[in-house]
C-alpha cells in the first residue's frame, strides 16, 4: 500500500544514501565546491523533511549540524569526521524505518494499530536478470481494532499484475437475486464503473441507478436515500474508509449494502494445503474475514444479514449488510 507518506520515506532513505556518497567523493576530491554544495542541499532537504514528518529531534538536530560543518569547511578528513558521519547515516537509516512502521502499522480501514500477521517469502533461484530473493515478497498486517488484513508490503516487480476480470453475467444476476430477497425499495447507489456487467445488469433489473466513481460522484447523491449500496471493487488504499463512510452514509434506514472481498482463512487454507501461493495474485483489494467484517462494519453501524463465501480455487467473501 503506497501512500504519499510512504514514497517520501522512500526517497528519503534514498537521498540519505546519496548524501554519503557524495561525502565520500568530496573527501577523496577535497575543495570540491560543487560536490559540497550538493551535500549541503541534499542534507538541508532532508532536514526539512524529517521535521516535517516530526522525526526524532537528535536526528534533526545532527543532520543540520553536519550540514553546517560541510559548508563552512569545518572538519578535517580523519577517521573521526568519517565515524561521525556513518554514525549519523545509520542513525537517519533508523530513524527513517520507524517513521516507515509507524506508517505501516496504520490500519486503513479504521486507523487502529495493525501488527505484522504474515510475512510471504519467495525463494526465486537465479531468473533471466541473474536476480535471487529471499526475503518477504508480501507482508500482511491485522489490525487489532477492526481485526481487519490489509497489504503493508509488496515487491511489485514478483508480483505479476493480473488485469482485473470483471464478474460474468450469471453471477451478476445471482449477486442481484441475493440483494432483492434483502433490500425494501429499488433505489441503488452503485460505485464503481458504469461500465462493468454488474451495473448493467442492475439497470437492466430496474433498479433507479445513481453512481459514485469512487468517491467521485457520476450523478447528484442523496444522502440517506437508498435501499441499495452496491460497492463494485473495495481498494486496498486509503479510500476504503471514505468509500465505506460514504456507502453507510447514502443508505436509508433498513437499506443495505452489498460488496465483496478476497477471503484470507481460505487462502491461507491453500496456501498450507497445496501450497498456493497467494502472493502471486496482485492484492488490489483488503482480504477479508468474516469475523474481521463484522467488527468492521460494526464501526459504521452496519450489521451483517449474510456472508458467503464463493468460488473455487479464488474464494470470495460476498457481505450483505444492514443499515439499522
Ligand atoms: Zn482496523
Amino acid at each position: 500500500m503506497a501512500t504519499g507518506k510512504m514514497n517520501q520515506l522512500v526517497v528519503m532513505v534514498n537521498l540519505c544514501s546519496s548524501v554519503v556518497e557524495g561525502i565520500e567523493h568530496l573527501i577523496t576530491s577535497q575543495g570540491n565546491d560543487r560536490l559540497k554544495e550538493d551535500a549541503v542541499s541534499g542534507l538541508l532537504t532532508l532536514e526539512e523533511n524529517l521535521k516535517g514528518l516530526q522525526a526524532d529531534k537528535s536526528v534533526i538536530h545532527e543532520t543540520r549540524w553536519l550540514a553546517e560543518v560541510i559548508k563552512n569547511w569545518l572538519f578535517v578528513y580523519d577517521g573521526e569526521f568519517r565515524d561521525r558521519l556513518y554514525r549519523w547515516y545509520f542513525k537517519a537509516l533508523k530513524e527513517l524505518r520507524n517513521l516507515m512502521f509507524a506508517e505501516i502499522e496504520i490500519c486503513p480501514v479504521c486507523a487502529g494499530k495493525g501488527t505484522v500477521h504474515y510475512g510471504a517469502s519467495l525463494y526465486i533461484e537465479g531468473d533471466e536478470e541473474g536476480k535471487e530473493l529471499l526475503s518477504p515478497v508480501r507482508i500482511f498486517m491485522k489490525c487489532e481494532e477492526c481485526g481487519n488484513y490489509y497489504l503493508a508490503k509488496e515487491e511489485p516487480w514478483v508480483v505479476k499484475r493480473k488485469k482485473k476480470t470483471g464478474h460474468s453475467q450469471a453471477k451478476c444476476k445471482r449477486i442481484l437475486a441475493d440483494i432483492e430477497r434483502l433490500a425494501s425499495g429499488n433505489t441503488m447507489l452503485f460505485i464503481g464503473s458504469q461500465n462493468s456487467q454488474l451495473y448493467k445488469e442492475a439497470v437492466s433489473a430496474g433498479y433507479e441507478m445513481d453512481v459514485l466513481n469512487g468517491t467521485e460522484p457520476v450523478s447528484p447523491v442523496i444522502r440517506g436515500s437508498y435501499a441499495v449500496v452496491i460497492i463494485e471493487h473495495l481498494t486496498d488504499n486509503r479510500d476504503m474508509n471514505a468509500i465505506l463512510d460514504r456507502a453507510t452514509e447514502s443508505l436509508s434506514d433498513g437499506g443495505i449494502l452489498w460488496f465483496d472481498g478476497p477471503d484470507l482463512d481460505k487462502s491461507m487454507d491453500l496456501l498450507q494445503k497445496k501450497g498456493n501461493t497467494l502472493w502471486r495474485q496482485a492484492a488490489s483489494e483488503v482480504y477479508l474475514t468474516k469475523e474481521g467484517t463484522k467488527n468492521l462494519l460494526r464501526l459504521f453501524g452496519l450489521t451483517v444479514e449474510s456472508s458467503k463465501s464463493v468460488g473455487t480455487t479464488l474464494r470470495r467473501i460476498e457481505i450483505i449488510a444492514k443499515k439499522a
